[in-house]
């Protein structure tokens, strides 16, 4: 198909590849034009606006930071929306929230132009290897079309349409929110379990034997425990503007959201003390130097 990419980041930059190397013809654009050196190499062609990657385009994509910067792109500055042809797609990857790609849509529409979310989990690793779990928000047919391209980037198996406009939004907020959550608690209670003086790989296999264990325990916490890695591949920034959005919608709601709160207010303690680039799973560490000790296993096991 003919695929527009905007925003090649950290995410962008590995999902991009994977539509070009999939065979799809592709135009991309970022404010950054040297994070597109390495695929116009691969045979990309460089839009110099976002209106530019969508001429022509049967499908356009973006992955951009969040609400601010998909507005800047569509309604804004980058005039996508305007570029955008009858009968085309647009796809927001981005960990976004409904309004914005409302207001596109109410203009898209009357022109035959298609709206979807589709934001992604899975990491850098995921967006590379081309497994990303993808949540589709729109009508069907729309989800049928561009599946095509989702397949490029994401797992088949873990391509899911989970509702009408939006609820790929919701879905993927509300998964990172859960995952901050038992980051928090698994931090305090391994931090907890340690100072009282057992040993962290013994704890931590009682527990993931247990009914208390978590996939984030069992799998996601081994880059902290043992490389000392706190994923800079996702920004504190980007977890805090998650987790603000999530607050956001269950006042929206009127969920009362009481542990929500506290885990976006770690979040915000932890950007505070490490900074905007700062890995997503540094609360950790937040966690580690009040106590005075690190987590990590001895000898690589657990
Ligand atoms: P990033 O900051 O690494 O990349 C964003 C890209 O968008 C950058 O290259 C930036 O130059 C570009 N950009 C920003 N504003 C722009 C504009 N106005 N016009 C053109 N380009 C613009 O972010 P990322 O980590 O790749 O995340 C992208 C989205 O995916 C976010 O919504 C994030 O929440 C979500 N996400 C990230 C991860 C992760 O592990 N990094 C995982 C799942 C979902």
């Amino acid at each position: 198909m003919r695929v527009g990419f905007i925003g090649l980041g950290n995410m962008g930059g590995g999902m991009s590849r994977n539509v070009l190397a999939a065979g799809h013809d592709l135009i991309v654009h970022d404010l950054r034009e040297a994070a597109a050196s390495e695929l116009v190499a691969a045979g990309a062609a460089w839009a110099p606006t976002p209106r530019r990657a969508a001429s022509g385009r049967e499908i356009v994509i973006t992955s951009l930071p969040g609400p601010r910067q998909v507005e800047d792109v569509l309604l804004g500055s980058g005039r996508l929306l305007e570029g955008l042809e009858p009968g085309s797609i647009w796809v927001d990857m981005s960990t976004s929230v409904p309004e914005v790609a409302d207001r596109v849509r109410r203009q898209a529409e009357p022109r035959d132009v298609g709206v979807i979310d589709a934001p992604v989990a899975g990491m850098t690793t995921g967006a590379a290897a081309g497994t990303l779990h993808i949540f589709v928000g729109g009508t069907e047919a729309d989800y049928r079309r561009s599946r095509p391209v989702l397949e490029a980037m994401g797992d088949p198996d873990r391509i899911r349409h989970v509702g009408p406009h939006g609820a790929g939004y919701t879905v993927k907020l509300m998964l990172n929110l859960l995952w901050f959550a038992h980051l928090c608690a698994t931090a305090e209670v391994l931090a907890i379990g340690v100072a009282a003086g057992v040993d962290l790989a013994t704890l931590r296999d009682s527990l993931v034997a247990s009914s208390a264990a978590s996939y984030f325990l069992e799998t996601d916490v081994l880059s902290v425990l043992r490389d000392g890695d706190y994923d800079e591949g996702f920004a504190l920034a980007l977890a805090c503007k998650d987790l603000g959005l999530a607050v956001d919608l269950a006042r929206a709601t009127g969920v009362p959201a009481e542990m929500s709160a506290l885990v976006e207010q770690i979040y915000r303690r932890a950007r505070a003390q490490y900074g905007d680039s700062g890995g997503e799973m540094l609360p950790i560490k937040l966690i580690e130097d009040l106590t005075g000790t690190p987590l990590r296993l001895r000898g690589g096991n657990g």
